[in-house]
C-alpha cells in the first residue's frame, strides 16, 4: 500500500470537518441549501488555512447528486469521482505554473460546452495572483459573461496583487489563520486515529510553530514520525526542528 502524507490523508472531506472557519462554512453551506450559489469566488488567507479544502468541498456539494444539508454525500458517482480526480469537470489548476494568456484561453473556450457529467464544470484555480496581465484579461472576459454552467473559485495568499475588476466580480472569503486549540484538537484526532502516542506539551509545541497553518502542523507530526516510532515528545519535536529550550521558555510554551 503507497504511503500518503498525513495532510492528504485526513484533508477535510466535508464543510463540517473543517476547523477554524465557520464563518465560512456556514454561508457556504446556506447559500447550497437555499440554491443561491455565486459564480465566482474568491477564497484569500494565508497557506495551510483550508482554502483549497473548501473549494474542493464546494465543488463536490454544488454537484452532489445526494447534498444533504449543504454538505457533498462523498459517495454519489459525482463526489466519488470528484475525489478520485476521475472527473473531469472539476478542473483544478496552478497558476504559478499555468499563468500564460493561452492558459486561460483554453478555459474560455471550454466553457462554452456542458459539463460531461456533472451540472457545473468548476474551475478551482490556485495562487491566482500569478496570473499574467494578458491572463487576467483574458480570465475577466469569462468573469463578466459566465454560461449558467461554469463556476470559478479562485484561491490566494495576496489578493492586494489582483486587479479590482477581477475583485469586484468575486465573492470574497476571507480565512482566518487557525487558532492554537483548533490545531490542537485536530492534531489529537490525527494522532489518535495514526496511533501516535503525544504529550500534550509537545502537541503545544507543535500548533505554536505551525502558526496557524494546519497543512504546517500536520507536516511537523509527520517528520516526528519518520523514525518510525510513533511516540512524540517535547525533546524529540525540539531536536527535529532544532530550537533551543531558551526559545520556547520565552515564547511562553
Ligand atoms: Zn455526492
Amino acid at each position: 500500500m503507497g504511503y500518503t502524507a498525513l495532510y492528504r490523508k485526513f484533508r477535510p472531506l466535508n464543510f463540517s470537518e473543517m476547523v477554524g472557519q465557520e464563518h465560512i462554512t456556514k454561508t457556504l453551506k446556506n447559500q447550497i441549501i437555499a440554491n443561491r450559489v455565486g459564480h465566482a469566488y474568491l477564497f484569500n488567507g494565508g497557506r495551510g488555512t483550508g482554502k483549497t479544502s473548501a473549494a474542493k468541498i464546494l465543488a463536490r456539494a454544488i454537484n452532489c447528486l445526494n447534498p444533504k444539508d449543504g454538505e457533498p454525500c462523498n459517495e454519489c458517482e459525482i463526489c466519488k469521482g470528484a475525489i478520485s480526480g476521475a472527473l473531469t469537470d472539476i478542473v483544478e489548476m496552478d497558476a504559478a505554473s499555468n499563468n500564460s494568456v493561452e492558459d486561460i484561453r483554453s478555459i474560455r473556450e471550454e466553457v462554452n460546452f456542458l459539463p460531461t457529467k456533472a451540472k457545473y464544470r468548476v474551475y478551482i484555480i490556485d495562487e491566482v495572483h500569478m496570473l499574467s496581465t494578458g491572463a487576467f484579461n483574458a480570465l475577466l472576459k469569462t468573469l463578466e459573461e459566465p454560461p449558467e454552467h461554469v463556476k470559478f473559485i479562485l484561491a490566494t495568499t495576496e489578493p492586494q496583487k489582483l486587479p479590482a475588476t477581477i475583485l469586484s466580480r468575486c465573492q470574497r472569503f476571507d480565512f482566518k489563520k487557525i487558532s492554537t486549540e483548533d490545531i490542537i484538537k485536530r492534531l489529537e484526532i490525527v494522532c489518535k486515529e495514526s496511533n501516535i502516542d503525544i504529550t500534550k506539551s509537545a502537541l503545544n509545541i507543535i500548533a505554536v510553530l505551525s502558526e496557524g497553518a494546519m497543512r504546517d502542523a500536520l507536516s511537523i507530526l509527520e517528520r516526528c514520525i519518520q523514525d518510525g516510532e510513533n511516540k512524540i515528545d517535547d525533546d524529540k519535536i525540539k531536536d527535529l526542528v532544532g530550537i533551543p529550550k531558551t526559545v520556547y521558555v520565552n515564547r511562553n510554551y
